[in-house]
């Protein structure tokens, strides 16, 4: 799913505009939630906190018919599950209360049920019911949607005096349409959809469409999708939409992209959608093949300003390149394999966002890379602090957070990028994705975890530790000391933005220029006030903490000394000792007050300086007068 949140828009054919940068929270209500994770240690989910359905989803076949101008939906959702547990007490599914149930079939049979507040749906079924057992239920019911809570459930608007309606279940949202297991431990292996509405409508939804049948002024369009689906991502869109084509390749198998668009914006959209195809070769080209080769991709206008990636078939509500690529990468990432918990929304929308950022690196970069770098570092240190586990899964706009869950979950895959390496980290989210216990299921952080672990050949536990879990970032301070000519003594230091983490140990690159070269150094920042002695090889005179922006850091600073004259001083101000570089032994060595008078001073010479023990003499202003090689030189300094 992407919001309004979104930076930059290149529009096809290099016509570029620069749209404001806008920060809209998506979704501000807040709802409890049925499908809530469980409490979280370390990376450990406690499975046995879910509800515990005892039964598992095969099948779902949706009859309804859905007339926009009306608002009604009615029909029948057919579930065939097998048996897991015990359902003595009665098979439980959600839907609202809005919906009247007209009866619930049990292999043929009425049976009786209860349904009552809090979206609950309890079928009675006889008894027993042995593990192991296919059993098919069909509820059959009819009204007009809820309001719905999260981001609308069921939505309409006009368009050119033409109703449309559409579906966006996500996070909670399928009770507020359809009856069903609505969580997040159990995908259907298949499902079919059959639409009836008013002919000038046509319905969009996941997999192919098989048919469309035109019978007494109705128009009953049937998709079938082949491939395991959660429950969030099954959705249909109904309105006068007008159909085409493109063709694009993944991994060289022809895969059709589909696009359902409303007619007085077809022109438009079409110069847009010409970009799928080659972000969809880039996706296939970086990860794996489009996962549901075999069927297609498509997009489906809607009216909700932002998009949802519903599976092989992203509703959109605009069309511009960052917002196809978001929706098309969740197809990999949050639709193939599916997060586990709210909590972990990161593995869904970090991803979608970062590979939505890396299409602009492969198409455009130049400026538009480095931009959407700039800003969404600056979105995400906009506040200093805020973490990308999701702590409250009741809470919509908090799982939906642009800022942590999209951005910062972006930039974390980013910084691990820099941390292993291209090779390492694309190879470790291959394995993730081909993961036969994840793929076409279900994944967890610790899975990911796991992956990238395993081709980085380190623990990479203190890393989620900052950056997953800890809030914050770090600001960063290099100062950089001319030694003699040839080498400066460069120091690191940080300061964190937030107090649960302490320290950020990451690789910082630095870029050091000079008149007419420069040098970049990653330097492996563990501890902090960490220094090191490069050799340049010129003379520097300006630096760059993290020029390519690896890191989400901000407010960084640095201090250049080059050496002028004879000597170089260091640390200025000092409280106990300090150093004197010099070309050679001193010949004298005087300090001075302000007034002139002379303090007494030990100094010891050896290696390329001179070390001075002034712990005793009062905080101020001092003067060192030194004689080295025949010629007297006088430097200020500061005792603290
Ligand atoms: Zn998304």
């Amino acid at each position: 799913m992407k919001t309004q949140l979104h930076f930059l828009i290149p529009v096809f054919a290099a016509l570029l505009c620069l749209p404001a940068f806008s920060q809209i929270e998506p979704g501000s209500g807040v709802l409890h939630c049925a499908a809530k994770g469980g409490c979280r240690h370390g990376l450990i989910f406690k499975n046995s906190e879910r509800k515990l359905y005892g039964y598992d989803v095969k099948y779902l076949r949706f009859n309804l018919n859905i007339d926009p101008a009306q608002e009604i939906i009615g029909g029948s959702v057919l579930t065939r599950f097998e048996v897991s547990g015990d359902l003595s007490q009665g098979l439980e599914m959600e839907l609202s209360t809005a919906f009247t149930i007209d009866s619930v079939v049990f292999n043929g049979s009425r049976i009786n049920f209860n349904h009552s507040g809090d979206y609950k749906l309890v079928a009675n079924l006889p008894n027993p019911q042995l593990p192991g057992a296919v059993a098919e239920l069909e509820v059959f019911y009819h009204g007009i949607p809820p309001e719905g809570e999260g981001f609308g459930s069921v939505g309409r608007a006009l368009h050119s005096d033409v109703w449309a309606m559409w579906t966006l279940s996500e996070p909670y949202g399928c009770r507020d349409w359809w009856p069903g297991k609505n969580d997040l431990t159990d995908k259907a292996d298949s499902i079919d959809i059959f639409v009836r509405s008013p002919e000038i409508y046509r319905t969009a939804s996941n997999g192919l469409l098989i048919s469309e049948d035109l019978a007494d002024g109705y128009r009953t369009c049937h998709w079938k999708h082949k491939f395991p689906i959660v429950p969030y991502l099954i959705a249909v869109a109904v309105t006068n939409y007008e159909v085409y084509s493109e063709m694009s390749y993944s991994a060289g198998t022809p895969v059709e992209i589909i696009n359902y668009v409303y007619p007085e914006n077809k022109a438009a959209i079409m110069q847009q959608t010409a970009q799928t195809a080659m972000i969809m070769e880039l996706f296939s080209d970086l990860f794996t093949p489009y996962p549901f080769i075999g069927e297609k991709y498509g997009h489906a206008q809607f009216g909700w300003g932002g998009g949802m990636e519903h599976q092989t078939m992203s509703f959109m509500g605009r069309f511009d390149f960052e917002i196809i690529a978001h929706e098309l990468a969740h197809q990999w990432f949050g639709n193939a394999v599916t997060l586990n918990s709210w909590q972990d929304i990161w593995l869904n929308e970090g991803f979608a966002t970062y590979l939505a950022g890396m299409s602009y690196q492969h198409f455009f970069d130049g400026y538009w890379w480095p931009r959407w770098k700039t800003l969404s570092i600056g979105f995400v240190t906009s506040e200093p602090g805020g973490k990308v586990f999701v702590d409250d899964t009741t809470s919509v706009s908090r799982i939906f957070s642009p800022r942590l869950s999209y951005y910062k979950g972006a930039l974390l895959l980013h910084m691990l990028r820099w941390k292993m390496g291209d090779d390492a980290f694309f190879a470790a989210c291959r394995n993730y994705l081909n993961d036969s216990r994840l793929n076409y299921g279900f994944a967890g952080t610790s899975d990911l975890k796991y992956h990238l672990e395993a081709v980085h050949g380190k623990d990479l536990t203190g890393f989620f530790e900052d950056w997953y879990y800890g809030e914050g970032f770090p600001s960063y301070h290099v100062k950089c000391n001319q030694l003699t000519s040839n080498d400066y003594r460069v120091n690191i230091t940080q300061s964190q933005s937030h107090p649960s983490v302490s320290y950020f140990e990451m690789p910082v690159a630095v870029k050091f220029k000079g008149a007419d070269r420069d040098t970049t150094i990653v330097f492996e920042h563990i501890l902090n006030d960490q220094s090191w002695i490069i050799y340049p090889g010129f003379k520097i005179d300006s630096v760059f903490i993290d020029p390519d922006q690896w890191l989400v850091s901000a407010n960084n600073t640095y201090e250049l000394i080059n050496k002028s004259g004879d000597v170089d001083i260091y640390p200025n101000p000092s409280t106990t000792q300090m150093r004197l570089i010099m070309s050679a032994e001193p010949e004298s060595i005087k300090i001075f007050d302000l007034s002139g008078r002379e303090m007494p001073v030990d100094f010891i010479y050896e290696g390329s300086g001179v070390t001075l023990e002034v712990g005793l003499l009062r905080q101020g202003y001092y003067f060192i007068r030194y004689v080295v090689e025949g010629r007297t030189g006088v430097v200020k300094f500061i005792k603290n």
